[in-house]
């Protein structure tokens, strides 16, 4: 019998004839697996090595781009006479590449905490936060959020909305000198269908939702927005709809009551493709569906159609980052049981969502050897001792990959949502697991520009821990000579500085020069 390879594996089960477009953000070309059509992830792991965390800021563009394009479509589609506003979710991913990148695209902004909005701050006063665009705060507010909330109002910025989550933010914020405008969460949205446990602490009640309408109206201030977010990830769109026609009606029924309310914020959910192989949504369909229940419900009650408003965290950023790590030994399972790949690297600190959520998967692609027989296995992470560092979950089917073993390079992708601010960024991570060197790619005047980031060193871990350097420094020489070094900015490299491919870890990481693909 002839043994299937992994490209006979991904023909069967995903219909993908290996090369072409293998989902909306990847493609293979002459065997080598592009990001965003762009970017050659297989040349940036020959010349690189990994692991390597890899950030691809134009994808961040093209999906902001894409969905305002859908969104027009639905718009002729539904004749729906109100705007569409994009806002970026900015807790999928606070790196300031991301958030600067998403503002590029015309993005609106969405804050979840006090320093959100600090952020935010800093960036409206440097310009990069242009004065036409909506800021929305959501999520409970401590004093320090509604400070801060107070604090870029003063400075300027009358479009920043506070989404009142509870009464008490509404009595703190009264009184601020300067207009504000307001928003309020529907709290029922959160759990309609009963499946959300813990999203139904966001909002208010409809009593209370109306008790803040009567004080806001009899205030310097204006209600405008309606909030209402159902979950994320939503891929059921059938479901997604159901569930909002509710809040549309509520929307409604409010607006016929104040006249200043424009605004309709269906908040997250919108899923992303960077989690599953075989995934699809009908975006432009679902926006399209969206608004002609809008404009019907609004017509019913003899309402104007509002402004409609997305918030967009995973949707945003899942699939612009990647990271590469490589197989360095191969274990044998147990008996009937698949081998282990174990990587150089840690799950745990890399997907934290794949322990955190219930069924949380990530795509895991080999960058080659997809003629070679393809064998079921299962990835340990070898930079720590942990027996939950294991991917899939051990309830789950292992993953099909090539036989190659050492020296096999894997993608991981959708992890530029929530998975680094989940696990933290330059800290002391789990088995003090270092963070693998960055490549940050971005675009500039339709060029591709890099800028790499060394491993994190381990004298700076230990420092944190509260140790005294010298006294660790026998660790990695290597690395710790590295990052004494600035990171450097290089154009994109597209061809491996040396020939001989490297293994194992640390590594020197290596900068060389070269040219964009696509130029
Ligand atoms: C987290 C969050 C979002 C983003 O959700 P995604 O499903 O990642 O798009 C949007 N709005 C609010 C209020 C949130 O809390």
């Amino acid at each position: 019998m002839n043994q299937q390879t992994y490209a006979d594996y991904m023909r069967d089960h995903f219909g993908f004839t290996g090369e072409g477009q293998l989902t909306d953000f990847l493609s293979r070309e002459g065997g080598e697996l592009m990001l965003g059509g762009r970017l050659n992830l297989s040349e940036l792991a020959r010349s690189r090595g990994a692991p390597l965390e890899v950030v691809y800021t134009p994808q961040i563009s093209t999906q902001i781009a894409r969905m305002r394009h859908w969104a027009r479509g639905a718009r002729r589609r539904a004749e729906y006479a109100g705007r569409f506003l994009y806002a970026y979710a900015t807790k999928a991913n606070f790196a300031a590449e991301a958030v600067q990148t998403a503002l590029q695209a015309g993005a609106h902004y969405e804050t979840s905490a006090a320093a959100d909005v600090v952020i935010a701050h800093g960036l409206f006063r440097q310009g990069l936060l242009p004065h036409d665009r909506l800021i929305f705060c959501n999520g409970s507010k401590e004093a320090g959020y509604l400070e801060a909330i107070r604090n870029l109002r003063h400075a300027g910025c009358a479009n920043v909305i506070p989404v009142l989550d509870d009464l008490d933010e509404l009595e703190a914020l009264l009184d601020n000198p300067a207009a504000l405008q307001f928003g309020v969460r529907e709290r029922a949205a959160g759990n309609r269908d009963g499946t959300h446990p813990g999203n139904d602490r966001f909002g208010l009640t409809a009593e209370e939702i109306e008790r803040a309408a009567a004080r806001i109206a009899g205030s310097r201030h204006q209600l405008v927005l309606y909030h209402a977010m159902i979950g994320s990830q939503v891929e059921d769109e059938a479901h997604f709809l159901a569930t909002l026609r509710e809040s549309v009606e509520n929307y409604a029924r409010l607006r016929r009551v104040t006249p200043t309310l424009r605004y309709f914020n269906f908040g997250g959910g919108m899923p992303t493709s960077g989690y599953r192989l075989g995934f699809s949504f009908d975006y432009e369909g679902f926006l399209t569906r969206l608004m002609v229940t809008i404009r019907d419900t609004c017509a019913a009650h003899g309402v104007p159609m509002p402004d409609l408003i997305g918030e967009f965290g995973r949707y945003t950023v899942a699939t612009h980052s990647v990271v590469l790590l490589e197989v360095g030994a191969v274990k044998r399972g147990q008996p009937g049981a698949p081998d282990w790949y174990l990587v150089n690297g840690s799950m745990m600190v890399t997907l934290p969502d794949s322990l955190l959520v219930d069924g949380q998967e990530f795509v895991i692609l080999p960058l080659s050897d997809w003629e070679r027989p393809a064998r079921p296995v299962r990835l340990g992470g070898r930079r720590t001792c942990d027996s939950d560092d294991v991917y899939p979950r051990p309830d789950r089917a292992p993953l099909m990959l090539p036989d190659t073993g050492a020296g096999l390079v894997l993608a991981i992708f959708g992890v530029g949502a929530y998975q680094q601010m989940i696990s933290g960024r330059g800290g002391a991570h789990h088995c003090l697991s270092p963070e693998p060197a960055r490549v940050i790619v971005t675009e500039r005047e339709g060029r591709l520009v890099s800028r790499y980031v060394p491993q994190q060193d381990q004298a700076t871990i230990t420092r944190l821990l509260g140790y005294q350097p010298h006294l660790t420094s026998l660790a990695e020489p290597a690395p710790a000579t590295v990052a004494a070094r600035p990171p450097r900015v290089a154009p994109l490299v597209m061809r491996p500085a040396g020939n001989q491919r490297r293994r194992g870890y640390p590594r020197q990481p290596r900068i060389s020069r070269v040219v964009a693909a696509g130029d």
